[in-house]
């Protein structure tokens, strides 16, 4: 993840982009001091407080947003802003260097909030549980913890009722709250590449009309306390079905709208949470809401921690087929130049003794000639078949196992890539199929460049379906991969197994010939045929040790 550094690199400028960052800057410095303006605005409407004290304050989480995102060069504009604030709502106005140290206070908040989050690597995207932990540790302690000190402190000059040390933890409350509540939104928003939305719109949209029913309805003040207070948590399963199935940013959005719905509402006098008190209502309001918030984001950090690591996996298991192809390729073009030397170079000269021979018609050394040419060439193909057995590799040892042994290990390594590419799988794995005897890797090998074929041949289809299957012949086990793709053109059947016959961008061609060659390793046999209805199917068998003589 890339965001533009805090202190950007200095180089020479050109004039143009001098313009534009200038222009980017005060289009930023604005948005942040209208979105900081309008939720203090917001703060201060929806309160029931007498001396003004907010249930939530979000604008320190706007200004660790911008200040986190784009750099130190927002702090000005968010001294502007507090300052915009202080002005409007201190009825009396308050002393110059008071309000000069309340502005700074909160920029140093701010500012060292955002540097904490870029110092400990948090990652807009809440990748993992850390992040959480970060970002509530900095809230917590850097920017609420000096922005609250900073409003307390405005509190205490300005009205005389209040102490400093009343009101510091209710602005600490508030101000934390709400950067619990706009921050991820804000980030997850703004941040560079944070905008692919991949998951259904369908269920956003359902998500959406619960939430704001729900959160609606309990703040409406239509219901009884009794009632309203217990459906208020109906939005926890909610929050949890949007952060498991929804992008970072939605979930934290429908966070947020919640969080709103619920303290205008409590502001207002209405909803559960709004006879008991101000100090009660702040603490139990927001006692829910963090809770909400931390479950939204730690079980999307938890599930995006889960996904990279099914990526990681996949990745892992992309690159050891790879490798074992591409070893098994050098082996095998190291032993064959080796190997293949010395007859080549022989079938060489005796071509040319041949020649040679004919030309003074010598026919008697010529037929010694070319019966030695003969023999060479034949010596060629032996070492290309050894080298070919080798390369298949006869070493790994031979256990017997059950065939459903075999291939439930390969279809839980292939599961999640099954799941991601929405392919159904359907195993028949028959009744009372025997032991065989086989060298387990090698056929899980076979298994998995057949099963990935299949995923490949019906990736772009709705309805892809792959039917593995198992039977027993008698003399041999026959093992069958069955996909519902295009099929195999007619054109390819016959080359079909050869080396490095492929027909897939970023194909190798040789999955299917290592796996004819190992499969007959074994002494059975690997052949494709092109279902009628459409789809190709691959079949090969496995003798069986001691022949069954049920079928
Ligand atoms: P690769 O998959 O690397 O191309 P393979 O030897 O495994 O190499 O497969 C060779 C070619 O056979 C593929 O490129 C593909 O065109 C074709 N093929 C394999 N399996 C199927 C299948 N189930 N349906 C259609 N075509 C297939």
């Amino acid at each position: 993840m890339s965001i533009a550094p805090l202190s950007p690199l200095r180089r020479p400028m050109h004039r143009v982009e001098h313009a534009e960052s200038a222009v980017l800057l005060t289009s930023r410095s604005l948005m942040l001091i209208a979105l900081y303006y309008a939720v203090g605005l917001w703060g201060y409407v929806f309160t029931p407080d007498p001396y003004g004290i907010p249930l939530v304050w979000p604008a320190t989480g706007i200004g660790l947003a911008f200040t986190y995102l784009y750099g130190y060069r927002m702090l000005p504009a968010l001294g502007i802003a507090t300052a915009l604030i202080l002005w409007q709502f201190t009825d009396d106005g308050m002393p110059l260097a008071e309000a000069a140290g309340v502005v700074l206070a909160t920029m140093t908040g701010v500012g060292l909030g955002a540097w904490a989050l870029r110092r400990f690597g948090f990652s807009p995207r809440f990748e993992r549980l850390r992040d959480v932990l970060i970002l509530l540790l900095v809230g917590a302690l850097a920017a609420s913890g000096l922005a609250a000190t900073a409003g307390a402190w405005a509190m205490a000059v300005t009205v005389e009722e209040l102490s400093f040390s009343d009101t510091w933890w209710l602005c600490w409350v508030a101000d934390l709250m709400g950067l619990l509540l706009v921050t991820p939104a804000l980030i997850a928003w703004l941040a560079p590449g944070g905008r692919h939305l991949d998951s259904g719109l369908p269920m956003i949209v359902l998500l959406t009309a619960s939430l704001i029913g729900v959160s609606a309805l309990v703040y409406s003040g239509l219901l009884e306390t009794g009632l309203a207070m217990p459906l208020s948590y109906a939005v926890f399963p909610l929050i949890m079905l949007a952060a498991l199935r929804c992008p970072i940013q939605i979930t934290a959005s429908l966070m947020l709208i919640v969080g709103a719905i619920a303290l205008s509402g409590t502001g207002w006098g209405l909803g559960p949470f709004a006879d008991v008190g101000l100090e009660q209502s702040l603490l139990s309001l927001n006692a829910q809401l963090a809770l909400l918030v931390l479950t939204g984001l730690v079980l999307a950090a938890l599930r995006n921690e889960r996904e990279s690591a099914e990526a990681r996996g996949r990745q892992h298991l992309d690159d050891l087929a790879r490798a074992g192809r591409l070893s098994t390729l050098g082996e095998l073009s190291a032993s064959l130049a080796h190997e293949l030397n010395q007859p080549l170079c022989a079938l060489t000269s005796y071509a040319s003794a041949s020649r040679r021979l004919l030309e003074r018609q010598r026919f008697e050394e010529l037929r010694d000639a070319l019966a030695q040419l003969d023999s060479n060439a034949h010596r060629a193909a032996d070492t290309i078949r050894q080298v070919r057995a080798a390369a298949v590799g006869k070493t790994p040892r031979e256990v017997a196992i059950a065939p459903g042994d075999l291939i439930t290990p390969v279809l839980d390594l292939l599961d999640p890539e099954l799941r991601r590419r929405r392919v159904r799988i359907d195993v028949d794995l028959g009744r009372s199929l025997p032991r065989i005897v086989v060298a387990p890797v090698q056929i899980e090998q076979v298994l998995v460049n057949l099963l990935r074929n299949a995923m490949d041949a019906v990736e772009t289809r709705l309805d892809g379906i792959i039917r593995i299957s198992a039977r027993n012949l008698g003399a041999a086990l026959e093992i069958t991969v069955t996909d519902n793709g295009p099929g195999i053109p007619e054109e390819h059947l016959a080359t079909l197994f050869d080396p490095f016959a492929t027909w897939k961008s970023g194909g190798t061609g040789l999955g299917l010939s290592i796996s004819r060659s190992l499969v007959e390793a074994h002494g059975g046999q690997l052949t494709a045929t092109n279902l009628e209805d459409g789809g190709a199917r691959f079949r090969f068998t496995l003798p069986l040790e001691v022949p069954d003589a049920r079928s």
